[in-house]
């Protein structure tokens, strides 16, 4: 099956271009229809004094919009839960079933919410976790499921089954050369200005490109962005 439509859900408004902003990229530039769902609304993305959270909300919003005309992305929606909070509630499963019924994508990319850290260096967000596992419902079986939510239906978005889950994973056995697109997937991460400043010293450029390097290890690519893939059936 060919990609048409995409849709990729998470929870900050960087998340994406760190998961898949290789992936997107090359789709866009396909012709491919990128839709991204973001669940927060990024409010504790900043930790020096002086701000509130609706102030650092504003900038974020304002950032994510301008990365998503860089990659190409359609259409950013924006669900409006407090960042730092989320859970797989039945409110989130809602607004991301909407999203789903609304896009009806070919393919859904997430989080892994199995991964609780990777490697010793890196311990994953609760937001993060949240999603995936909230997606996974909203897989199964939330958005094929017409009694579920009727209200939706009530508001024009019919069941739709998706056939084509991939769960962003360093251990994903489905590997995307991204080669490339990672110059434009680190232009994208550093538009994130707020957050650039937020980690200090990181080095974006160097260590995007040795994580997607050694995403790469083993094929015949330089760079690369792994997926969990799924083929749902039934
Ligand atoms: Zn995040």
């Amino acid at each position: 099956m060919e990609i048409e439509r995409a849709l990729v859900a998470f929870a900050h408004p960087d998340d994406a271009e760190f998961l898949c902003g290789g992936t997107v990229a090359l789709w866009a530039k396909r012709g491919v229809e990128v839709t991204y769902v973001c669940a927060t609304d990024g409010s504790a993305g900043w930790n020096a004094p002086g701000l509130t959270r609706d102030q650092i909300a504003d900038r974020r919003e304002e950032e994510m919009r301008e990365v998503a005309d860089l990659l190409g992305v359609r259409e950013v929606r924006f669900l409006g839960f407090a960042d730092g909070t989320l859970e797989p509630s039945l409110d989130l499963r809602r607004s991301l079933t909407r999203e789903v019924r609304r896009a009806r994508p070919d393919v859904l990319v997430t989080f892994d919410p199995s991964e609780l850290w990777s490697g010793r260096s890196y311990i994953n967000h609760p937001d993060h976790r949240a999603v995936g596992e909230a997606i996974l419902a909203v897989v199964a079986c939330d958005a094929p499921t017409r009694p579920q939510f009727p209200e939706l239906v009530d508001e024009g978005f019919e069941p739709f089954k998706i056939r084509r889950v991939w769960l962003a994973s360093d251990e994903g056995e489905h590997v995307v050369d991204v080669g490339g697109s990672i110059d434009l997937k680190i232009q994208a991460l550093l538009a994130h200005r707020s957050q650039m400043e937020n980690m200090g010293e990181f080095d974006v450029d160097a260590r995007v490109r040795q994580w997607a390097g050694r995403l790469a290890d083993g094929t015949p690519h330089e760079y690369a962005e792994r997926f969990r893939a799924f083929e749902i059936e039934v």
